[in-house]
């Protein structure tokens, strides 16, 4: 296998269509995988057909699986005894798919509660069993990360959101993993920003349209032994068993999905991988809390636990917000506006948003707090 998703190099860097695009997702692509996709939807590797009209058991699509997979074993540096999947449904589907798989009958799973999305998650475990909330930071409206964790006695697994999108608060390192237990995580909105050691996983989930691609495809880490287990008898499509078994093809999978991802997976390999990846993204956040600090801004998350890829904060008042969000605007900033559970202003700068973008919020977040201030 070639540890390339696709041929040539992926040149250029930032966006030149006059819009810094900060939306929490789907999210910004980078512009030389945008232009690498227009290519090949016309006519992929010299075959005539463009990627979204070849069967998805034909010899270009083989090509695709296994570039994708190649490229994204080589960026996480993932060992043959984990699996690489792709499925459809989102990250939400996971939410009820890991308990159906992996929580028995009468048996207890530990959730770490760090916002809307661990919510979710936990709702639909207890359609299955016990849930153990070994730590929540709901009573502060999740701006931290709780450090002290009460496992439970024997969890069927640990599960924890690496990085809360909506409030803006992220994991710095995993939590520990209870003995006989695994760590589920849902990394929609950070897997690939920086580097990840996936020995200390059993199963990695991700909805593709924040860091990986478009929307429509969920990438799946997980530990082979985990991918032939099942505590229930389910529906096929409800069984990690059948997409392992199956390469990601029992049925047509979101072929365009894995070919983009497969395209940004090459992109960060190109640009010098996951450690290059967390070093930029470390200094384009810097830029934007370095002028949130300046005491005119509130913002949510606490210090310690404070999110590279989506920032939350208000203004002092909800005037000022939305005279905010009217100048961005007008300065070619789109997707600013916060989620309603913290409201005001969400900047959401995953890898493949633009540095000189998180450079030109700081300069009119700077220029608007002097002038509102
Ligand atoms: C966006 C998001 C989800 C929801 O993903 P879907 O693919 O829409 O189901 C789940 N978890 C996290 C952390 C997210 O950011």
């Amino acid at each position: 296998m070639t540890a390339s998703a696709t041929s040539g190099t992926l040149a250029g860097a930032d966006h030149t269509r006059g819009v810094y695009n900060f939306s929490a997702g789907p999210a910004a692509l980078p512009e030389a995988v945008i232009r690498r996709v227009q290519d090949d939807i016309w006519d992929i590797d010299g075959s005539g057909i463009g990627i979204m009209e070849h069967s998805h058991r034909g010899p270009v699509v083989d090509g695709v699986w296994e570039r994708t997979e190649a490229a994204c074993r080589k960026l996480a540096n993932i060992p043959d005894d984990y699996a690489v999947l792709y499925v459809q449904g989102g990250a939400s589907t996971r939410f009820s798919m890991v308990p159906a798989n992996f929580l028995p009958e009468g048996g207890t799973a530990d959730y770490i509660n760090t916002g809307s999305w661990s919510k979710k998650a936990i709702k639909e475990a207890k359609l299955f069993g016990s849930v153990n909330v070994a730590g929540s930071s709901e009573d502060s409206n999740f701006d931290h990360i709780p450090a002290n964790l009460s496992y439970s006695a024997t969890p069927a697994y640990l599960h924890f959101t690496s990085n809360n999108t909506i409030f803006g608060t992220e994991f710095s390192a995993e939590p520990s993993c209870p003995d006989g237990s695994f760590l589920v995580c849902d990394a929609s909105s950070d897997i690939f920003s920086r580097p990840i050691d996936v020995t200390k996983y059993g199963l990695i989930y991700a909805g593709a349209q924040k860091n990986l691609g478009p929307s429509g495809v969920t990438l799946i880490i997980m530990r082979k032994d985990l991918a032939e287990r099942c505590e229930r008898t389910l529906p096929s499509m409800g069984m990690y068993k059948t997409f392992a078994a199956n390469d990601s093809r029992y049925n047509t999978p979101p072929v365009f999905g894995v070919y983009v991802m497969g395209v940004v997976f090459d992109w960060i390999l190109q640009n010098g991988g996951l450690g290059v990846m967390a070093e930029r993204n470390a200094a384009k956040a810097q830029l934007i809390y370095d002028a949130l600090d300046s005491g005119f801004y509130k913002p949510h998350a606490q210090v310690g636990s404070r999110s590279m890829m989506n920032i939350t904060f208000n203004c002092p008042t909800d005037d000022l917000n939305k005279d905010f969000l009217g100048e961005a605007k007008g300065h070619g900033f789109d997707g600013l506006k916060g989620h309603r559970s913290v409201g005001g202003i969400r900047a959401s700068i995953y890898n493949a948003f633009p540095a000189s973008g998180c450079q030109a919020l700081r300069d009119f977040m700077r220029d608007f707090a002097q002038r509102k201030g």
